[in-house]
This record gives structure tokens, sequence and C-alpha cells, in this order.
């Protein structure tokens, strides 16, 4: 694989351990793959005999804490942004297999619980000084082709704007709040739950059909290092003076993709097949590019869907990417458990 190849995107696969029905009911079968993580390997069941083996860059068992996926998948990309990059995490899965529960679990019964979102915004928080940096977050959803703000969902047709000279991507008018403590982003998060099950019940769809996406600014003070030699008025008595602060600013991009399941195309008319349509665009235009990535394309085509072109200037290049592709164990999943793993493929 192109570890350390820069731009490439770094792939997870997770596994969520079997719930109440699928210990009852499939007892007597076998999980549809068995995970090598020293190996980081997993292996996907043909039969009762045979089973293809895949390599990701980590491979996390239904054992692996939150604090751990944390660690593995998106710590690196959260110094990263500290350091003044940009950054992209995003979870990619059937629906059930746990892209929220990675991502955006609050923790509030039990903080080992914690998701991606609050850890990110833990390890931000206490490594900006609050007197000279600050942090401000939007949160939106993308469903149909169309961004919602969900801390103002009455805005509900958002631009992406992509400015022609630096290629950085800003989406005027969301809303961005400005984030003290882990108290105020639990609250934001809470917030935007609440307007997503709304906006979505008002549109008879349902939560894992659109994607969810927070963007973390961090704006940082960091003086220049090098002295800068003052010739104002001749004035050789300070051959050095302060620098002056730059403001440093980069992103994080966190997104809860919609449910990768495939819709059953014979039954799917009017609405649900529009919907289908739309998610399978802005998958496969994501799988595209990261495939591009993965090759180390000139070209990385963008510019297919609404969503790639939001990700545009926190995905490659310079931006660090993580990846987490979410399955089940359920034999009965097989085929949809398959097709994530593929599609987790096309990146290494
Ligand atoms: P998705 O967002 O992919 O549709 P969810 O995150 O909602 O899936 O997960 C489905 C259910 O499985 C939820 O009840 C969630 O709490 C549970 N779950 C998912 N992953 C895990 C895990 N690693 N450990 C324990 N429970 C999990
Ligand atoms: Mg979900």
């Amino acid at each position: 694989t192109g570890d350390g190849v820069p731009g490439r995107v770094r792939v997870a696969v997770r596994l969520r351990p079997r719930n109440t029905e699928e210990r009852m009911a499939d007892a007597d079968f076998a999980d549809c793959v068995e995970l090598q993580p020293e190996l980081k390997r997993l292996k996907l069941r043909r039969n009762n005999w045979d089973s293809d083996t895949y390599e990701f860059d980590e491979v996390l068992t239904e054992f692996a804490s939150q604090k751990r996926v944390y660690e593995v998948v998106a710590k690196p990309v959260v110094e990263s942004v500290l350091d003044g990059y940009n950054g992209t995490v995003m979870a990619y899965g059937q629906t059930g297999t746990g892209k929220t529960f990675t991502l955006g679990q609050l923790g509030e019964e039990d903080t080992s619980d914690r998701g991606i979102m609050v850890r990110s915004m833990d390890d931000i928080l206490a490594n900006l000084s609050p007197e000279t940096d600050s942090v401000t977050v939007s949160y939106l959803q993308l469903y149909m082709e169309t961004l919602q703000d969900l801390l103002n969902p009455a805005n509900d047709n958002i631009p992406i704007v992509e400015d022609p000279k630096t290629g950085d991507v800003s989406l005027p008018g969301a809303t961005l709040a400005e984030i003290k403590d882990q108290q105020s982003f639990l609250e934001m998060l809470r917030v935007g739950e609440a307007h997503r099950i709304a906006a979505n019940t008002k549109l008879n769809a349902e939560s894992s059909r659109s994607h969810a996406i927070l963007t973390v600014h961090v704006k940082r003070s960091v003086v220049d290092s090098e002295d800068v030699v003052s010739t104002e008025n001749n004035d050789v008595s300070h051959l050095t003076k302060p620098s002056k602060p730059l403001v440093r600013k980069s992103k994080l991009v966190v997104v809860d993709l919609a449910g990768s399941e495939r819709s059953h195309k014979s039954g799917s008319e009017g609405h649900m097949l529009e919907e289908a349509k739309s998610i399978n665009l802005s998958l496969s235009a994501l799988g595209k590019c990261i495939n591009a990535l993965a090759e180390n394309n000139a070209h990385v085509p963008f510019r297919d869907s609404k969503l790639t072109r939001l990700l545009r200037d926190s995905f490659g290049g310079t931006a660090r990417t993580s990846l987490i592709v979410t399955i089940g164990p359920s034999p009965r999943h097989r085929g949809e458990t398959s097709s994530t793993v593929l599609f987790g493929q096309r990146a290494m």
C-alpha cells in the first residue's frame, strides 16, 4: 500500500459487535468476516471453506474502544489541523453499522462512549490559547444535492463557493457557532441533531439518507519565529522588534455519510428513486476521488458532486484524510459488507 504518499486517504475498517437480535437469531452462524488486527487484515467469508483477504491501514475489532478508534483514525488528522493544515475524517457504511456511534456519540451517560467529534473538539480546545485563538463550527446536512444549515434550518439552500485564486471552499450564510468549551459544543451538537430530525420529518426522509457535515474552523495566532529587522526611521537602537502575530486558519471536516446500502432498484420509484440516485452520485463521486488520490492521478474529479466540491480543500493535497468504513457482523449482510469493504479498498 502507498503509506507515506502525500494526500493519500488512510483507511480503517471497524466491525460493530453483534446486537441482541443478531446474537439470538444468528447464534448458529459465524460472522461474515474474520479480523486479524495485528496483520491489519480482514477476511470476508465466501462460504464455509473459502474467504477473500483484504488489507487496511487499521483493522478495528468489535472490542476496539472509542478512545482507541479516535487515536487511530482521527488524532493524526486533528494534530495536523492544529499545525495549520486542513483535514477530513469520514465514516462510510451501511445504515446500522456504527457510523454515527463512531463519529457523533455524545457519551452523556458514559463518557467513554464519546465519539470522534467530541474527542476532536476536546483535543483542539486543550491545545489552543483562549486569549489569542478561536474555534467556530458549522453543522450542515446535504440531502438530494441541497445543503441545509442544521443550526438554522430555515437556511436550506447554502451555496458552495470556491475561491478561484486560493482554492479555499466557503459556505456563505452558514451559521458559525463559537465554541468556548466542551459544554457549548455538546449543546450545539444536540441542537443540530434535533433540527436534523425535525427537518427530515418534514421532508419525509430518514436521517440515514443524508450526509451530516461538521466543520471545525481553527484560528491561531502564531508568532513568526524569525526576528524582523527594523529599518523604520533608521532606528538602530531597535534592531529587532516583536514580530507581528500571524493568524493561521485551518479546518477539520467530519462527515457522517449517508447509508451506503443499495436501494432495491425494482422497488424504488418517484422520490425514493431520486433520493437513491443522489446518494449514489455523491458516494460514487467520493469513491472516484479517493481512487484518483490513491493512484496519484493529476486529475481528481472533485466537480462531480456537491459532497466532493465541499471537501475539495480539505481532502488530498496537503490535507490529511481518514476514512473509517463500518461493517456489521451479520451473515445476512454479507453482500452489503462486501461492497463496503471494496469501497474502502479503492483507496489502498
Ligand atoms: P449508523 O449511523 O451507521 O446507521 P449507528 O451508529 O446508529 O449506525 O449504530 C447502530 C446501533 O449500533 C446503535 O444503537 C449504536 O449504538 C450501536 N453500535 C454501533 N457501533 C457500536 C459499537 N462499536 N459498540 C457498541 N454499539 C455500537
Ligand atoms: Mg447514523
